[in-house]
């Protein structure tokens, strides 16, 4: 088989964002928004990114396509893409789309300014891209808000991909769409990775979405990614204690799932001014021990050859992972 290619590393990525009070306008501390984050992401496959609204996953997106710039850290491109080839698709579709241009404008403008089409195959290309997600050319004459939630976020995957991107990041792309409809954009999106051989970053707040379109899962607390490993793994053996309780919580049938005390999440997210010491989910935490509250774990090897990496010592060496992961790899 071929050795899979790394296409994105990311080492140490950090986030601040400023914040601003007094009378006279001055920076009064920092939202860690992301706070040192390492991961790669492998040519051609989707890698899920999960965690509670507001922990920095919108964060890492847009400082992976360009949109804004790391406080910290290092981001490398195999093959350095231009700003065009890497995209972004946004959890609200209406916001994404001008309401006062048809979409004839919306998707040919960016297309024949970077000189992807010219006025000769313009239509062709747009009729092209309609179909592959699942529209028709009556499309190009109407107005954002003459389509249902679910045409919209189609027209704004078919402008994503009209740019030719090696690289999306999905962030809830189906979030803010009815359950039923829910489905269908997932498989469209599924479809596409797998036919135009893109690879992605797929933002979810739950593992379920995520699961369906995801190869690994990466899941984050609090500006921190906690877990890392293939998705089957992630839910048979997940080892964070917030990973246990996001599995609990998702609606997925599994009878080979062993059950976790079905420990659910209490309690609130803590604050990204001022995280807490030690690891940042001990106030949450069922297993939570004296170390815990001093000492910020790493995300490492789950066991040795594992590609399972987790930041919880705690729970890896009271349930004799290793040994077990040992035997299952040696
Ligand atoms: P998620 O995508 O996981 O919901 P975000 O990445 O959107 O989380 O936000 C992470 C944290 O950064 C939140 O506390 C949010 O309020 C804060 N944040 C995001 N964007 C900005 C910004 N432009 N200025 C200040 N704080 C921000």
């Amino acid at each position: 088989m071929k050795e899979k290619e790394i296409l994105i590393e990311v080492e140490d990525l950090k986030k601040y964002y400023p914040l601003k009070g007094g009378i006279v306008t001055h920076t009064t501390g920092h939202v860690k928004a992301v706070d040192g984050v390492s991961f790669a992401i492998y040519e051609g496959e989707t890698l899920g990114l999960v965690g509670e609204s507001g922990c920095g996953k919108s964060t890492i997106g847009k400082q992976l396509v360009g949109l804004e710039t790391p406080t910290g850290g290092i981001i490398s491109y195999k093959g350095n893409p231009s700003r065009t080839e890497k995209q972004m698709i946004f959890q609200d579709s209406y916001s994404s789309l001008n309401p006062r241009k048809h979409i004839y404008e919306i998707l040919s403008q960016p297309m024949l300014y970077h000189g992807l089409a010219d006025k000769g195959n313009i239509r062709a290309e747009m009729e092209r891209i309609l179909d592959m997600v699942g529209l028709t050319k009556s499309a190009l004459g109407r107005y954002p808000h003459e389509f249902s939630g679910g045409q919209r976020q189609r027209i704004c995957i078919a402008k994503a991909l009209s740019l030719k991107p090696k690289f999306v990041v999905c962030d809830e792309p189906v979030s803010a769409l009815d359950v039923s409809i829910q489905a269908q954009i997932l498989n469209l999106l599924r479809q596409l990775q797998k036919e135009l051989h893109l690879t992605c970053l797929f933002i979810g707040h739950g593992l379920g979405a995520v699961n369906y379109v995801s190869a690994r899962i990466a899941v984050m607390y609090l500006g921190k990614i906690v877990e890392i490993a293939d998705a089957g793994e992630l839910f048979r053996n997940p080892i964070h204690p917030y990973t246990q309780a996001l599995c609990n919580a998702a609606p997925i049938p599994d009878p080979n799932r062993p059950e976790r005390g079905a420990a659910l999440l209490q309690g609130e997210v803590a604050s990204a001014i001022n995280p807490p010491a030690g690891c940042r989910f001990h106030p949450r935490c069922p297993h939570a021990t004296d170390i815990c509250r001093q000492k910020e774990p790493q995300l490492s090897t789950v066991a040795a050859g594992s590609s399972h990496m987790a930041a919880c010592p705690v729970v890896v060496a009271r349930d004799g992972l290793a040994e077990e992961r040992n035997g299952i790899n040696g």
